[in-house]
């Protein structure tokens, strides 16, 4: 059995935890949790520094080919309109990111196989060729030439959330797939160079703490350059929308914890964490993060790419949201970043 000041002990000291003590970790009381969430604010700035990097989402479809029981854009959710933005469109809409200052654009959607991949490997080209700006691809589990395809037309990273480290919950919850499939897609980005991001929800029905333990154990062995935590909110056109919705104050220790185990990684402010606190930006800083991804969507559409209910960011223009981001880093004392904020390991001969 660990103890909490002994593992917080080990996971300062930079030893490598085993899972008992992760979950010593996430079982902190509330007096321990408030040492366990400035040790992660220490850890993140002596691993990444005060700066928060800001990622320009643009969510370009919510058609989807997979059936994820908790999400709302599963494609037997018929009470949705669906949307597509065209190429221009998502190109247009880089530009304003570019224009507002933003230095990474993330392209995210449902697995939409209307676009081809060559399609998308032209989107990303044309972005690329037009704008000094990283883009991050988040568009699901592909064939590994399709992930070659995107790298080679100049996406910088990959986004895809390991969901769950429990592969019984995982074939539960995404029945088209498997963990191991989840996985080998992970490899295969790592393995074409892309910095990778993948992550967990925290409150999934099933989910217990050893499964939370392994989630974050996962990333650290995976090392991961990006990991998103965040909580399970139930939508109410799935079969999971009578669960309760995952515990903010265990977020953002998960959050804590990862920040212990990765210190280099970029870690968000995650927009679902948003959504159950009105202060959860600035938590979440506080407990290891240091990215926000503000959401560019184009407003006419926002509200149909509703992964879950009541997301935070549905109405604000992008001027406001940015206004309010820097009036929290200034309250903060936290720089907004210049960079493309890459992964510290891939800055190395790369235009920062
Ligand atoms: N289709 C891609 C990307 C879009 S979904 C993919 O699945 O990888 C992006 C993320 O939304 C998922 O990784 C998942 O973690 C999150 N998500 C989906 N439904 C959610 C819910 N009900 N509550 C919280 N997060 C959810
Ligand atoms: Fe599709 Fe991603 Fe939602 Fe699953 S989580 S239904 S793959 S958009």
């Amino acid at each position: 059995m660990y103890d909490f000041a002994r593992a917080l002990a080990d996971a300062v000291s930079g030893s490598k935890l085993e899972t008992g003590a992760i979950k010593a970790l996430l079982m902190a009381n509330p007096e321990q949790t408030k040492s366990l969430y400035s040790a992660a604010d220490r850890t993140r700035q002596t691993g990444v520094g005060d700066e928060v990097h800001l990622r320009a989402i643009i969510e370009f479809s919510n058609y989807c080919r997979k059936n994820c029981l908790y999400c709302g854009l599963r494609r037997d959710n018929k009470s949705i309109a669906r949307y597509r933005l065209s190429l221009d469109e998502i190109l247009t809409t880089a530009t304003e990111a570019v224009a507002l200052g933003f230095r990474t654009v993330v392209l995210q959607s449902g697995e939409d196989l209307y676009y081809t991949p060559e399609d998308i490997a032209r989107l990303v080209y044309s972005i690329k060729n037009k704008h000094d700006v990283a883009i991050t691809l988040s568009l699901g589990e592909h064939r590994r030439e399709n992930y070659r395809l995107w790298r080679e037309a100049g996406a910088d990273r990959y986004l895809l959330k390991h969901e769950t480290a429990n592969p019984e919950l995982f074939r539960f919850l995404k029945p088209d797939t498997t963990f191991e499939t989840r996985l080998r897609c992970l490899h295969w980005l790592k393995e074409l160079d892309y910095q990778t991001g993948s992550g967990n929800m925290v409150g999934l029905p099933g989910q217990d703490l050893d499964t939370l333990a392994r989630d974050v154990a996962l990333l650290r062995d995976l090392d991961v350059e990006m990991a998103g935590v965040g909580p399970f909110l139930p939508h109410y056109a799935t079969p999971l929308k009578d669960a309760a919705a995952g515990d903010p104050e265990l977020t953002l220790k998960t959050l804590a914890v990862t920040r212990l185990c990765l210190p280099g990684a970029h870690l968000p402010a995650t927009t679902a964490l948003c959504t159950l606190a009105t202060d959860g930006r600035k938590l979440a800083l506080n407990a290891g993060a240091n990215v926000i991804m503000p959401n560019l969507t184009p407003l006419d559409v926002r509200r149909q790419y509703q992964i879950y209910p009541q997301k935070s960011d549905m109405t604000e223009k992008p001027l406001e949201t940015l206004t309010s981001i820097k009036k929290l880093l200034a309250g903060l004392a936290r720089p907004l970043a210049t960079s493309h904020g890459h992964a510290p390991k891939f800055t190395g001969g790369m235009k920062q």
